[in-house]
């Protein structure tokens, strides 16, 4: 669950983030009542079994039961305030009523990642490329976003304006950008690669991290309230 919102006196509105039917709000009845049934489950970044009924506008939770609860661990506070920014994210850029299953992957892997993690912010650029990746919307890295050029001396400049980066000729007119060397790109290049092989364990140099935070900004038109 993505988040929860109070209905009423007893009701809450969850949002959820599905294999069947991605982003989607449904409410859950008498949940913040103490003996509720769903008291412990549908808390944030738990994974539950659903069941559902057809409501006349929301669809009404009637079950839930526990696949995965990180919740506990997820409590510690960066841990908390990375979760809720990997849940901004990918209820901001997803789709209501959209089943997107590498993206419900992508969601359960990085919120056990997190759960596990003493430094969970250094998830964070993989999983941001990774989200960008799937919705189709990846920076190329080898290539300058505003005229396609190929990089040459292996360098490249981020270009948060254009949601990229960019070659040293455009770099002219545009100054005032950061610069990424030759181990910045291939740090990038590696935070792209699938998991495996020891990839997962790469960390984000600090201009990548940064300059992965500035394109996610580009798209999402905002920073994101939960990386303050
Ligand atoms: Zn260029």
């Amino acid at each position: 669950m993505l988040r929860a919102r109070p209905l009423g006196e007893a009701d809450r509105i969850i949002r959820l983030f599905t294999t069947e039917r991605g982003k989607l709000d449904a409410v859950a009845k008498g949940v913040r009542r103490a003996k509720s049934h769903f008291a412990g489950r549908l808390e944030f970044g738990n994974e539950c079994e659903l069941q559902m009924h057809h409501g006349r506008s929301l669809d009404v939770i009637v079950n839930a039961d526990i696949v995965r609860a990180p919740w506990e661990r997820l409590v510690e506070p960066e841990r908390f305030a990375t979760a809720q920014l990997v849940a901004e994210l990918i209820d901001a850029f997803c789709e209501p009523d959209l089943a997107v299953p590498d993206i419900y992957e992508l969601l359960a892997g990085v919120i056990a990642a997190i759960a596990a993690s003493d430094a969970p912010r250094t998830l964070v650029p993989r999983f941001s490329l990774r989200l960008l990746a799937s919705l189709g919307i990846e920076p190329p890295i080898d290539a300058c976003i505003r005229c396609g050029k190929d990089f040459e001396r292996d360098a490249a400049w981020v270009d948060p304006q254009a949601g990229g980066f960019i070659c040293a000729r455009c770099r002219e007119i545009w100054r005032d950008l950061v610069e990424l060397d030759a181990d910045d790109l291939r740090n990038l290049a590696g935070l792209r690669t699938p998991r495996g092989g020891g990839a997962a364990m790469l960390l984000a140099r600090p201009r990548v991290a940064a300059a992965i935070d500035d394109i996610v900004v580009h798209h999402l038109g905002r920073k994101p309230k939960a990386a303050s």
